[in-house]
């Protein structure tokens, strides 16, 4: 990397002084220390610092938790080369990838616990190694940063656009409308206010331990962009992240301006579900991702093995597509939507 102050792996006890020796206008590149292969081949998370000429806020943009989510890695780099320190005021700190295990293995998560690294936030320095990682991130994080953006694709079998999700913390001092002011500078398809109640039509697991939540248990402004699907390089959702990371850093008072006027408007959605197949078979859409759809009108259907409609696949009331499968085979259970049924449209002032 040209002008740039490359550090080697350091402990994570000592990215606080790695960070408080960076010398503005230099990029720093180096990678926090977690752990070793039984080759002894570290386990690290590499990350990328840049302060400003003038002091300010510190904006941590995290590319990926899970491993095949590439377009946020994309865009997290391309902004951050774009960055000029004459303009910046703060601090930016860019982690690629907080789980570098996955992202090897071409999986979503790492193949030695196979952990969703996004549910055990805060971490734990004696867990599991997904819990280790997500400790040496997250202590880091909580400790140095006013703001964090954690980006995300959907899964490869799915195709989408863009959109933001965010969760409302019952205790923060961050409120709902600070982070939609912030989430409209992606010009989100939809804006999703993610219950973390169990059962609440979310996939199953520890939703509280997401980054994001406990960025906002600690009164710091954080929330996730879905920057389309996995396995995948996309240059217009790339693009796309990037141009929302730098309103995000206007918004916030370390960039002068944003790169493009954010959206006045966002839908709103507070209410979505995941969308099960109850037949196996070829599933064909009938629609494509943002597009809303009528009660009892068909998002695809399922076909047998010899060409037969087992069923069309529709629901009772109107919907919002977020995401439909592009991956036709399916089985009993299997997700062939993710859809919204219930929102609003929200002016941000
Ligand atoms: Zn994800």
């Amino acid at each position: 990397m040209t002008n740039s102050n490359s550090v080697a792996a350091i402990s994570r006890d000592d990215f606080g002084t790695a960070f408080a020796k960076a010398r503005p206008g230099k990029r720093v590149a180096g990678r926090i220390q977690v752990g070793s292969f039984a080759s002894g081949i570290e386990i690290s998370i590499p990350f990328l610092i840049l302060k400003g000429a003038r002091p300010g806020p510190c904006m941590w943009v995290n590319g990926h938790v899970h491993g095949t989510e590439i377009n946020g890695t994309w865009a997290a780099l391309d902004f951050f080369r774009r960055l000029d320190p004459a303009e910046l005021s703060g601090a930016v700190i860019v982690t690629p990838t907080a789980n570098p295990l996955a992202m090897d293995a071409r999986r979503k998560t790492a193949p030695q616990d196979e952990q969703d690294l996004d549910q055990t936030f805060p971490g734990n320095r004696k867990g599991l190694v997904s819990d280790q990682l997500s400790a040496a991130l997250f202590e880091q994080v909580s400790a140095h940063a006013d703001l964090l953006v954690s980006l995300h694709t959907m899964g490869p079998l799915f195709v989408s656009e863009p959109y933001g999700v965010y969760k409302v913390h019952p205790e923060s001092t961050v409120s709902e409308e600070h982070l939609l002011r912030l989430l409209r500078h992606f010009h989100p398809a939809v804006a999703c206010r993610m219950s973390v109640t169990p059962g609440a039509g979310e996939l199953p697991g520890n939703v509280p331990g997401a980054i994001d939540y406990q960025m906002l248990a600690r009164g710091k402004p954080a929330f996730m962009v879905e920057l389309g699907f996995g396995n995948s390089t996309d240059p217009a959702f790339i693009e796309q992240g990037a141009l929302g990371l730098i309103g995000v850093a206007a918004e916030s008072g370390i960039l002068p301006k944003p790169a493009r006027a954010p959206a006045a408007s966002l839908k709103r959605v507070t209410r979505r579900t995941h969308v099960m197949t109850s037949a196996g078979g070829l599933f064909r859409a009938r629609v494509g991702a943002a597009v809303e759809v009528a009660a009892g009108d068909a998002i695809g259907e399922i076909v047998s093995i010899y060409g037969e409609v087992l069923t069309e696949v529709s629901l009772p009331g109107n919907i919002f597509t977020i995401g439909v499968r592009r991956d036709p085979v399916v089985h009993t259970g299997d997700r062939c939507a993710f859809v919204a049924l219930e929102w609003d449209d929200y002016d941000v002032r």
